[in-house]
């Protein structure tokens, strides 16, 4: 069983821009890859888990799918890091052209439907896992998982001023991916974070 970092996608990992689908769109965030490679170095397994609507809305297939996790694995190699998995919801409860994938899931987050999934086919240690993201469904999702939950104020929001109204509390806000790697890495037992290494 290992431990684990979920992690959405857009606004987390790489620039938010409407439904990414070009590879040439995908801008990896400051921070990340030396955060990922650090959690990497902890032991931690790093899954993707992200919602994808715009496969039910026929703005994007699983081809543009594909070639943007391809351009995001090739742009974190540079770093040494490798991603461990990527799991996607492709549905929408009400929008979307494509038949099939319009309906009500337990995959599209805030449902904890893809960690379940992950964690299943990957045999994933939930008791020792957490969860990073730029939303309130990110927070919720891995919330609902029983996983401690870091905001990323990266992607939709900018600071923690819209967090008061929350149902859910994130357990960590961090102002970029490095300090809530740091957060998880030292909540895990590391001793202490070389903070000296530059991005
Ligand atoms: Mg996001
Ligand atoms: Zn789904």
């Amino acid at each position: 069983m290992t431990k684990t970092v979920f992690l959405d996608r857009d606004g987390t990992i790489n620039e938010d821009v409407n439904f990414l689908r070009r590879p040439e769109d995908v801008r990896i965030l400051p921070q990340v890859g030396r955060g990922m490679a650090m959690l990497q170095d902890c032991g931690f397994r790093l899954v993707v888990v992200s919602n994808q609507s715009g496969l039910a809305r026929g703005i994007l297939n699983e081809y543009d799918l594909f070639s943007v996790q391809q351009e995001i694995r090739r742009q974190l190699s540079v770093f040494s890091v490798s991603l461990d998995g990527a799991y996607f919801c492709p549905h929408h409860p009400t929008r979307g052209v494509v038949e099939d994938l319009v309906k009500t899931c337990s995959c599209r987050k805030p449902q904890p439907g893809l960690i379940y999934m992950a964690a299943e086919e990957m045999s994933l240690d939930l008791h020792q896992s957490f969860m990073i993201g730029d939303r309130l469904r990110d927070i919720a999702c891995g919330q609902a998982a029983g996983l401690p939950s870091i905001l990323v104020t990266t992607g939709r929001y900018q600071d923690d001023g819209p967090l008061r109204s929350w149902p859910n509390r994130p357990d960590y806000v961090a102002a970029d991916f490095w300090e809530a790697a740091r957060w998880i890495a030292l909540r895990s037992g590391k001793r202490e974070v070389n903070e000296s290494i530059d991005s």
